[in-house]
């Protein structure tokens, strides 16, 4: 039996990042960029302007009743000079007329017929100089990690249109049992509708990748060939779930292990004992558990790493918390849990709680969990009032 690491470290071995396209700005949320350094070409912002609606005017003049002499608005060519005395009304990001160094605050002006009264004022108040964000050739350095609305928003202010990304790892989905018939269908005697498809290619899609999604595969070792060789023709990898253990009708390994080369392995986890690894025609084929709770959940340990080292990413990308268990859940001793948990804030630290029944066929616990608590090799049950280690794979509420 494999511990998740050299699981994890056996997959991940031979990953190698996508190509790379270019996109514009306003296509790329959420993809990963080619370089995460930019140097700035030019200053940001590129020249000093205000930040207030009032009046531009010499800290040296201030105070005193000044003459209003013009205005300047954002977007203005060109700023009127400020004579000594003189004060220009002035916009939020208009730039600062030559000659003058502080803005006074609308709120803080009088205006009168006589001129405009302004209080004292520190030198540079209210001005944001060129530069004061970003200057020409810093290099700028973005989160590694998928492109956010403010990173984006970053590159735009350094006038940057199109962004190098990598491509989506593009991924295979084929899930392979007899009892299955797809969600919408009507349900003969026997059968499931197939909860595995289209929950595994939201997990590619919310790992960074791009899924294509297979026909049902029946337990019949052909058909599993020939979509396994379709999947590996359209995508840069193919996960298949079901047909990976030991019954009669389990075709996936055996077929990996025809057409390609195979790595089976029995991993010290729960939920999801075995998973099939290897390759078809060099790129990597992933046999995922069928049971659904198992597939989602290998898929978050092995295959959610693998798609983001395609992006050129390291680790999960998840949060990790130790969270508080007040109750004994129970698991399989020999291997490491990773049970569906509710984690909820509790005073300084964290708290978490079964989210139901912990068998690897029940689905609603998962979709309830925001954590998975991980619960070590070697106990049976969780200890009241010990703390774990819970990733986090949705939102603290
Ligand atoms: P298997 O891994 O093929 O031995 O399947 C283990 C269990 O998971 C069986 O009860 C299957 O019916 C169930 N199962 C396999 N694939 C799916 C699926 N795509 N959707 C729902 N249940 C599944
Ligand atoms: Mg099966």
């Amino acid at each position: 039996m494999r511990s998740v690491e050299e699981a994890l470290a056996g997959i991940l071995a031979n990953a190698t990042p996508t190509a790379t396209e270019w996109l514009p700005l306003d296509n790329c949320a959420g993809r990963v960029l080619a370089h995460h350094v930019v140097t700035a070409a030019a200053d940001v912002p590129p020249f000093a302007n205000s930040s207030m609606d009032g009046f531009a005017v010499r800290a040296a003049d201030a105070p005193g009743v000044l003459k209003l002499a013009g205005e300047v608005a954002a977007g203005s060519r060109e700023a009127p000079a400020l004579a000594a005395g003189t004060a220009v009304r002035i916009m939020t990001g208009a730039p600062m007329p030559a000659g003058a160094d502080t803005v006074i605050p609308l709120e803080e002006a009088k205006e009168s017929e006589r001129g405009v009264r302004v209080p004292a004022a520190e030198t540079g108040a209210y001005v944001r100089p060129a530069g004061l964000d970003t200057r020409a050739g810093d290099q700028v350095e973005l989160p590694v990690e998928p492109l956010t609305p403010a990173s984006i928003a970053v590159l735009a202010s350094l006038g940057i249109g199109e962004v190098e990304v990598h491509r989506r790892p593009r991924v295979a989905i084929v899930s392979t049992g007899d009892e299955l018939v797809a969600p919408g269908a009507s349900l003969a005697p026997g059968q499931i509708f197939d909860a595995n498809s289209a929950a595994l290619a939201a997990a590619v899609a919310e790992a960074g990748g791009e899924a294509v999604i297979l026909p049902l595969g029946p337990d019949d070792p052909a058909a599993i060939e020939g979509l396994v060789r379709w999947g590996i023709a359209v995508a840069d990898v193919l996960v298949a779930s079901g047909g990976v253990s030991v019954g009669s009708r389990d075709h996936v390994r055996s077929v990996i292990e025809r057409i390609g080369t195979l790595d089976f392995w029995r991993i010290q986890v729960q939920p999801g004992k075995p998973l099939a690894f290897g390759a078809v025609d060099g790129r990597p084929v992933i046999g995922l558990p069928g049971n659904p709770v198992s597939a989602l959940v290998t898929f978050e340990l092995f295959v959610r790493p693998l798609v983001r080292a395609m992006l050129g990413l390291s680790g999960d990308g998840r949060p990790r918390v130790r969270a508080r268990v007040d109750e004994a859940i129970t698991k399989d001793e020999g291997r490491r849990a990773y049970l569906r948990v509710v984690v909820q804030r509790d005073g300084e630290g964290y708290v978490a709680f079964s989210a139901g029944g912990q068998a690897s066929s029940q689905l609603r616990p998962l979709a309830a969990a925001n954590g998975l608590l991980i619960v070590p090799e070697g106990v049976a049950a969780t200890e009241p009032g010990g703390t774990y280690e819970a990733l986090l794979i949705g939102a603290i509420r």
